[in-house]
């Protein structure tokens, strides 16, 4: 399924859109010369500079976030320490929306109507916000919102940092430099990426004929036909499904010349990098973001991921929240949006294990760079008609459960080629079973619809079990033997 096209529910323009687009350009404009300044400062003055947005940040939540002024009432008044901060969860966010974000118009029941409209994908929110979701790994859903400044300071992060930025640095040329854009996406819901992308198409009509946004929840022969027709020159999408694309036309049936391929939303292994190069011919860009904060860090040419750290402050813990020294993995990692004021994101437990690199990258950026482990789960590989080889994206696969299911919690375990268990959890025994049949159904339609006619499809009775050590859920494991070969 392509993107929209049209916007509104009389499918015309919003002619708010054209103000919104323009008040955008302003202050991505500011922006992009903030960041300009702060790579040409040196490190005491990148130093001030941060801390000073720190300082603000708590300053401002202190003020104007409930859920903060409560739960920082042991700091002494003015504290610009963030080190003393404690750390927050999702859970704990979540539980408390309403006197977590700064503006008293957002409440936590009216947003979950809206993002349960997925005609509503991108519609600016009270005429000013983004707004997206996220499951992750915890099992509890999230819902993001984004201010105007905070959009902008994404935006301009990634047009200056990545190595394509002369390419995107003006958006009005972006379209006829860069040719058609093509992201693949787990689509039908209000993702961020899916979000980003189609407020750009929303807000600036040039990029909108250029740019298409493709499910990944369709056959893969269908969306191979799609990417064939439109021809993009840029692809973006997970590495999962990307090292899927890169062996669709290594085989000839996807024919594509992109010139840039974007990989984001899991973890990029060196083998899948190499695969997905080798097989576009052309360079990979690597991307790591959240939900709680788009641009953590951008890829080099060397594969490194570089820290935004002028706007995202990093802090990489053990299990004990003690800082883990360069060089060493960490437990989790605790992260701090400076860009965000309407949903403060402060010392947040991001759940990824990230380790630090502080040796010299050859590229001669001076920001530190970090490796990211986990937030991947397994590729499946199942026998479809005629013994030919289906491959499921562990995305798509969580996407059918969340968004056509309405479970978060659950595991799926492939213990033989054709077999599936699925374990889900919900509070109750009878809402357990109401959703683990509604789970059932919803996977067996998919896999149907896939080219997957006969399979072994059974609702265990055991819970999700989470990784004893790490404490995380793996929820799409395959049978060791197909997850060592991936693709
Ligand atoms: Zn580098």
């Amino acid at each position: 399924m392509a993107g929209r096209s049209e916007h509104g529910p009389d499918g015309g323009r919003d002619p708010w859109d054209w103000w919104r687009g323009t008040d955008e350009l302003w202050r991505w404009g500011a922006r992009v010369r903030e960041i300009w300044l702060d790579d040409l400062a040196d490190d005491t003055g990148r130093r001030a500079t941060r801390q000073r947005r720190i300082a603000a940040l708590l300053g401002h939540a202190r003020e104007n976030s409930a859920f903060y002024r409560t739960h920082y009432r042991h700091l002494p008044a003015g504290c610009t320490d963030l080190r003393v901060c404690p750390p927050v969860t999702r859970a704990q966010l979540m539980a408390n929306f309403d006197g977590w974000v700064t503006d008293a118009q957002l409440r936590r029941h009216e947003l979950e109507t809206f993002v349960r409209d997925p005609s509503r994908v991108a519609e600016p929110y009270l005429g000013n916000y983004a707004v997206w979701t996220s499951s992750g790994t915890t099992g509890v859903p999230g819902i993001y919102v984004q201010d105007p400044d905070a959009l902008a300071i994404y935006a301009a992060l990634l047009t200056t940092r990545f190595e394509f930025g002369p390419m995107l640095g003006d958006p009005w040329q972006m379209p006829a430099a860069a040719g058609r854009m093509a992201l693949v996406a787990a689509t039908g819901g209000h993702f961020a990426g899916v979000v980003w992308w189609e407020r750009q198409r929303r807000l600036h009509p040039l990029l909108a004929a250029h740019t298409r946004v493709f499910s990944i929840l369709q056959p893969l022969d269908v969306l191979v036909s799609q990417l064939n027709d439109w021809q993009p020159a840029f692809v973006g999408s997970y590495p999962t499904m990307l090292a899927l694309l890169a062996g669709e036309q290594c085989e000839g049936r996807l024919g594509i010349r992109p010139r840039t391929v974007w990989s984001g939303g899991e973890a990029l292994t060196a083998a899948d990098r190499a695969a997905i190069a080798d097989g576009f011919a052309c360079p990979v860009v690597e991307d790591y973001g959240a939900s709680e904060c788009m641009q953590i860090a951008f890829g080099c040419r060397h594969g490194r991921l570089h820290l935004n750290d002028d706007w995202v402050e990093l802090e990489p813990v053990d299990a004990r929240g003690q800082p883990v020294p360069p060089g060493q993995p960490s437990d989790t990692v605790l992260l701090t949006n400076l860009a965000n004021r309407v949903q403060p994101v402060i010392r947040y437990d991001l759940g990824d294990s990230v380790t630090v690199d502080a040796t010299p990258c050859p590229c001669g950026q001076r920001r530190p760079s970090v490796r990211v482990q986990g937030r991947r789960d397994d590729v499946l590989v199942l026998d479809g008609a005629g013994g030919r080889g289906v491959r499921l994206l562990p995305l798509a696969v969580e996407t059918v459960i969340e968004e056509e299911a309405g479970v978060h919690r659950f595991q799926l375990i492939q213990t033989a080629r054709n077999a599936l268990r699925l374990r889900v959890d919900a509070p109750g025994a009878r809402r357990r079973a109401v959703a683990g049949r509604r789970a059932v159904r919803a996977l067996a339609r998919f896999l149907e619809a896939q080219g997957v006619e006969r399979v072994d499809l059974t609702l265990d009775d055991c819970l999700p079990q989470a990784n004893p050590v790490s404490g995380k859920l793996r929820r799409v494991r395959a049978l060791p033997a197909t997850a060592a070969s991936g693709r």
